[in-house]
């Protein structure tokens, strides 16, 4: 027993070396990537069941690596969030945004524009700082942006700073979307009267790949955010199936391959005009 035990000894240094020269690698491609701006928004549609348009976009980050392939952000948002580089490739989104967003209002002139933020991000008074700037100099967007904050988000114990600078955007004109709802920490809103405009129910609810279970929680769910009288935004309705269930919830606005997938700027407008 004693000679494999001795081999994965050995072999335990290499191993973490690799890791670690993985994760080097990856940092400098992110910092050359940030330089070169290859993060780009891909946009995805919200629809208004009732105005029977889009009403909304969520910008959803891809890297567009070494300008070859696009990247989603599974592969690599982890990372730019334990880096605090997400906060630099946010502000990049931001200001693509603010060029893209001529195009986007042909689709419709009041589109609100999303954009997904972490807790970490607002306790950072630099990046907040930042953001004030930023519409400060792009007043064409002012009550145009919401950002998206995820219920799943951990750090979510920073309760009075996280608000305190929930407040302050939103006397910027910063609306504030609760992402994912149903899936952390539902209660906290309630308890702590977050500025709030509007709930993301996450797809898991609405998923037909989940019994039925699901959709009596989701109505559920639907009659406890009618008390908070919040629209509601269903995300992930992908078949016609779906659709007919979030109809019957009296759900006016969705988000999903149903609608549209994220896609570049050029393909959401020739998709959104056709
Ligand atoms: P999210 O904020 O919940 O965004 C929705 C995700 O669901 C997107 O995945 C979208 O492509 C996907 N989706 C939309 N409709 C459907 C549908 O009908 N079916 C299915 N199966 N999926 C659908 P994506 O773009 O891969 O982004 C994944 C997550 O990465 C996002 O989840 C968000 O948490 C994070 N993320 C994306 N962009 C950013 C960003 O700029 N900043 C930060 N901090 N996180 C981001
Ligand atoms: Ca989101
Ligand atoms: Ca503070
Ligand atoms: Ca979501």
């Amino acid at each position: 027993a004693f000679l494999p035990v001795l081999m994965i000894i050995l072999l335990i240094p290499s191993v973490i070396e690799k890791v670690q020269v993985r994760q080097d690698n990856i940092l400098i491609d992110i910092n050359a990537g940030i330089r070169n701006k290859e993060f780009i928004p891909f946009y995805q549609g919200v629809y208004s069941i009732e105005q029977n348009r889009f009403v909304g976009v969520e910008l959803l980050c891809r890297w567009n690596y070494k300008k070859q392939k696009i990247l989603s952000p599974a592969s690599f948002i982890n990372i730019l969030e334990d880096s605090g580089q997400i906060n630099t490739v946010t502000l990049e989104l931001l200001n693509q945004l603010a060029i893209d967003q001529e195009l986007l209002d042909t689709i419709n002139s009041e589109m609100y524009f999303s954009v997904n933020v972490t807790v970490n991000m607002l306790l950072d008074d630099n990046f907040v700082e930042s953001v004030i700037q930023f519409l400060t100099q792009n007043p064409r967007l002012k009550n145009r942006i919401t950002f998206e904050l995820t219920e799943r988000d951990k750090r979510f114990d920073y309760i009075a700073d996280v608000k305190e600078a929930m407040c302050l955007l939103h006397s910027h004109s910063v609306k504030w979307a609760l992402d994912d709802f149903g899936t952390g920490y539902s209660n906290f809103l309630t308890m702590h009267k977050l500025p709030i405009d509007i709930i993301k129910v996450d797809r898991m609810f609405i998923s037909s790949k989940n019994d039925i279970i699901s959709f009596d929680i989701l109505t559920k769910i639907i009659d406890l955010l009618d008390t908070w009288k919040l629209p509601i935004i269903m995300e992930g309705v992908e078949t016609e199936e779906e659709l007919n269930k979030v109809k019957n919830l009296s759900i006016d606005l969705i988000q999903g391959y149903y609608f549209s997938k994220p896609l570049s700027v050029d393909d959401f407008i020739k998709y959104a005009r056709s």
